[in-house]
């Protein structure tokens, strides 16, 4: 095994459909350094968000490796997973995903407050994600009264809280237009690299794509250069 933050070798995962079964992941390959930003490009239904849910702990691969800083994550066990899921990686999704009833800051502080951090330490960490991300003066805005942008940014801040590892983004612009899309990226890929968070992300922009450090493409169950 290499020293890179995050490694994925021989990731296979089928499903069974009406007309037999379906092998959609046949073999992913690649590996990640700290900080690095990996987009990951391909059609609808080629099995990008499958491998992030999978590489995410969320679900099962049928056969494969992961490495989390050279640990398994298909090997430990569920609680173990949980644990890693919550301190060491975060998730943003094409929806925001944010809970209606809490504001901005309250959002980006739960994952630390389930951690067990105090009230003011999470707020404070919390506080200082929204400024960097330009939102510090929609800090006690509920999600209904955000943009599309300043929500996804919401979203952002959310999943770097914790100060995970490794941030999974599946189509994090997605929903955005082109000009609100490209602050978006920018910012996530600023934020990524200060607090040194290895990326992978899903996206159907070519554009942003060739922004990032490395395009790869999922084509037939395998990732090529792309
Ligand atoms: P993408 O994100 O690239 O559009 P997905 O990973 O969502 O692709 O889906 C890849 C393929 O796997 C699709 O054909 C989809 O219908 C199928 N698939 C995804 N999840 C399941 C599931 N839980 N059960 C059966 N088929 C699934
Ligand atoms: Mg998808």
């Amino acid at each position: 095994m290499s020293n890179a933050l995050f490694e994925v070798t021989g990731l296979c995962k089928g499903f069974d459909a009406p007309a037999g079964r379906l092998e959609i992941l046949k073999g992913l390959q690649f590996s990640l350094n700290e900080g690095e930003f990996l987009a990951v490009v391909g059609e609808s239904g080629s099995g990008k968000s499958t491998m992030l849910q999978i590489i995410g702990t969320l679900e099962r691969p049928d056969s494969g490796e992961i490495h989390l800083e050279g640990r398994s994550l298909i090997a430990m066990g569920e609680a173990a997973q949980a644990e890693v899921r919550n301190r060491k990686i975060g998730f943003v999704y094409q929806a925001h995903h944010l809970i209606p009833e809490l504001t901005a800051v309250e959002n980006v502080s739960l994952p630390l407050l389930v951690q067990g951090m105090t009230v003011a330490d999470a707020e404070a960490r919390a506080m200082q994600l929204l400024e960097r991300l330009k939102l510090a003066g929609r800090a006690k805005h509920v999600p209904a009264r955000l943009s599309g942008g300043e929500a996804q940014r919401v979203a952002v801040a959310r999943a770097l809280a914790a100060r995970p590892r490794l941030i999974l983004a599946d189509e994090p612009t997605g929903n955005l237009d082109e000009h609100t899309a490209g602050e978006v990226f920018d910012l996530l890929q600023q934020l990524c690299r200060e607090e040194r968070a290895a990326v992978v992300m899903v996206t159907h922009s070519r554009a942003l794509a060739k922004a990032c450090d490395r395009m790869l493409m999922l084509h037939d169950g395998v990732l090529v250069p792309a």
